[in-house]
């Protein structure tokens, strides 16, 4: 082919703008980006080669080459993989994966500049990195059972180049032309410390090789030196296979960033192994910190599964439910067959036990985690959100689950969350019912007046503002027993029997006299809510709406509208506060005086739990004339 010169995608030149004139001290990174890359390539290879035996036909030994020339100051990262051919070469270093792009510089334009090579490692660009010591990369790649070789080169300035090229076995070789201040990266000493502090778990030899020897080196030298050349500078044992007490915490935490790009210590390190019915080693992690993938569905990332060393894809849901799916991690399992497909992984049973065990192990490690209060609401505040799911859809772990909600409270300080266990503790003894109230906020979930009449009865009220909660108030059921009760709901009682019954029949009394009132409220409101009555639940506001006992729960109304369905707008009851100065006051007018006020008060209702008002400018004038009088 003819060599041709392309443009980078703008993306791409504005992100090796800022790589090339990043500050960032840690530049020694692109070695561990390099050799990562190396180390799939091989993967990818061996994987490939279990369907496609050609691909092999040179009986390859798998190994990872550095090799620098002072001299001409390159340093040469070689492998034989699965290489690519110039097509490949131009889609994987020529643009970013369009799903990524839009991720990639929105975070970067959130978090600035420093923190980009913390993102070129999480949005899968670490090809890139080797831009922060080279001014000049060529990549030459020759496709496992192809003829030809192919290059790329860059220089940065906004192009690269694609033409032949020649090679003698299959793979890949990436040559970074040094910058004059990065000569440190030709000494082999440094090269040696950096694979050991980023690589050393990597599968594949790694060794090294200096080009430019010196053309009166003693035999002696020589000898010593072509010795250690042999040597791998890495030790090559897969991490999960060592016993926890011979693996240091930095080598658990480098590893992690290998598999995940992350550029954080994980939070929690979980070494753990299968027996009896199946045998696997497993190491699991929990990130400090959620990323978008885990609200992106499209983003299919499990664990990695490894079956006898052989790396079979690092996409395997199967392995997790998907409210685990915040869970980083290999499994390696010597129970399945090593030409396993995607759709047999399906509906295996080895990996089914696989997964019920991974599961298991998680749980148990929260509930230990539980005790320690800080870190676990510090888990919590990361990925609440995602394990909440869990007891919608896993039954069998759903009690266990449930212990492991944690929810602010309408007593308890803004940010502070609370255990269902401590809040069925703190009940007073004729509560019977566990109360929650839904609201897209908490702030304003804390002010609706909805939460007066438990206030009243010393009840607390769990608040439930994540999106998740609504579809939870459906599988919750019960805690303990006791059953989730919505205050802002039918008509919930509280206090005793004896109490319950006192307000019972003041209310009767009160919706008998006001009971014309009442008539003319519900007529004047036709349109907007579906009954008007008296209410038990207020002290100190004069209204509030509440949903009909057997409403629709408007996560359902949501899905029933995307699915097409008609569904009318779900009309709410208007409860009035019979002790209330306005509502005494309002009861006696007579007209149009009556009409504005009664729009009035359902506005302020409206307007108390962070609803918008239906006429915002029926609403103000209203406002204005009353303000004039
Ligand atoms: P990532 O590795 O996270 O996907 P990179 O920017 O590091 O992102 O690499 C982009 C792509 O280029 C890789 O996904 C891979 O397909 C390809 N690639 C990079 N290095 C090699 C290599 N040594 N051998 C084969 N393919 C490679």
């Amino acid at each position: 082919m003819e060599t041709k010169t392309n443009q980078f995608k703008a993306e791409i030149a504005e992100m090796l703008d800022l790589v090339v004139n990043s500050l960032y001290s840690k530049k020694e990174i692109f070695l561990r980006e390099l050799i990562s890359n190396a180390s799939d390539a091989i993967d990818r290879a061996k994987f490939l080669s279990l369907t496609d035996k050609t691909l092999v036909a040179d009986n390859p030994e798998w190994k990872i080459e550095i090799a620098v020339d002072k001299a001409a100051k390159t340093l040469m990262i070689s492998d034989n993989g699965v290489g690519m051919d110039a097509a490949e070469l131009e889609k994987n270093l020529g643009t970013i994966a369009s799903s990524g792009t839009k991720a990639f510089r929105q975070a970067l334009k959130e978090k600035g500049g420093e923190s980009l090579p913390e993102l070129i490692g999480q949005f899968g660009v670490g090809f890139y990195a080797a831009f922060m010591v080279a001014d000049r990369v060529r990549v030459v790649s020759r496709r496992r059972g192809a003829d030809a070789a192919f290059q790329w080169e860059s220089d940065m300035g906004g192009s690269y180049t694609i033409g032949d090229s020649t090679r003698d076995g299959f793979g890949t070789s990436v040559m970074l032309h040094l910058r004059d201040d990065q000569a440190e990266y030709l000494d082999r000493w440094r090269i040696e410390e950096l694979v050991k502090k980023y690589s050393d778990f990597i599968a594949y030899p790694i060794t090294f090789r200096q080009i430019d020897v010196p053309a009166d080196e003693k035999e002696e030298d020589r000898k010593r030196r072509e010795e250690d050349e042999k040597k791998p500078v890495n030790t090559m044992v897969a991490l999960w296979k060592r016993a926890k007490k011979d693996v240091k915490d930095e080598e658990y935490a480098e590893f992690y960033k290998h598999l995940t790009h992350d550029w954080e210590a994980p939070f929690e390190t979980i070494p753990f192994s299968g027996e009896g019915q199946v045998e696997f080693k497993a190491l699991l992690f929990l990130p400090k910190k959620a990323t978008m993938e885990l609200f992106m569905p499209q983003q299919k990332r499990g664990l990695s599964l490894y079956v006898r060393n052989v790396f079979i894809g690092d996409d395997i849901e199967m392995l997790l439910p998907s409210y685990l799916r915040f869970v980083k991690g290999v499994v390696d399992s010597s129970d399945l067959p090593l030409n396993v497909s995607r759709e047999m992984l399906q509906d295996d049973a080895v990996i089914a036990k696989i997964k019920n065990a991974v599961t298991s192990k998680i749980l148990s490690t929260l509930e230990t985690l539980k005790k320690d209060e800080k870190r676990y609401n510090e888990f919590w505040n990361s990925f609440g959100t995602v394990l909440k799911e869990g007891v919608h859809v896993d039954w069998a772990n759903a009690e266990r689950l449930k212990k492991l909600l944690k929810y602010p409270t309408a007593r308890g300080d803004a940010g502070k969350t609370v255990f269902l266990e401590d809040y069925v503790k703190d009940m007073p003894s004729d509560q019977k019912d566990i109360y929650y109230l839904l609201s897209e906020r908490e702030e304003d979930a804390r002010k609706a007046p909805q939460l007066e009449a438990a206030r009243k009865h010393g009840c607390d009220v769990l608040l439930f503002c994540d999106p998740v909660d609504e579809f939870l108030t459906e599988s919750l059921r019960e805690f303990d027993g006791k059953k989730f009760v919505d205050v802002a709901k039918g008509d919930v009682a509280f206090g005793s029997e004896a109490e319950q019954k006192a307000e019972k029949d003041a209310t009767e009394k009160a919706a008998k006299e006001l009971a014309p009132f009442i008539e003319a409220v519900k007529k004047e409101l036709e349109s907007k809510v579906s009954d008007v009555r008296v209410s038990t639940r207020l002290t100190d506001s004069p209204c509030c709406l509440v949903a009909r006992e057997n409403a629709l729960p408007p996560s359902m109304v949501r899905m029933m509208r995307a699915m097409k369905n008609e569904v009318p707008d779900e009309k709410r009851v208007l409860e009035l506060n019979a002790a209330h100065p306005l509502v005494k006051k309002v009861s006696s007018m007579k007209g149009a005086e009556l009409s504005d006020a009664v729009t009035l008060l359902y506005d302020s209702a409206l307007i108390a739990e962070g609803s918008p008002v239906t006429d915002g400018a029926r609403f103000t004038k209203l406002l204005a004339d009353l303000m004039l009088k």
